[in-house]
């Protein structure tokens, strides 16, 4: 699905750049459709996560003997 800001409606598209609403022509918003696949956090993410909470628990661990 891609948006057209011609006719202020989603149309069915391949999710090309580029492509035209079949409609009035206009040039469509695929963002928006690209951006649905890529919501989930990569992989390193979390492991950058899970390193900064060891780190973070250790400095307490190291504080407290
Ligand atoms: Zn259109």
């Amino acid at each position: 699905m891609a948006w057209c800001d011609g006719c202020d409606v989603f149309v069915e598209a391949k999710g090309e750049r580029g492509e035209q609403c079949p409609t009035c022509g206009t040039k469509l918003d695929i963002a928006d459709a690209a951006f649905e696949d890529d919501t989930k956090p990569p992989w390193h993410f979390w492991l950058i996560f899970v390193a900064l909470c060891g780190y973070l628990f250790w400095r307490v661990i190291e504080f407290f003997l």
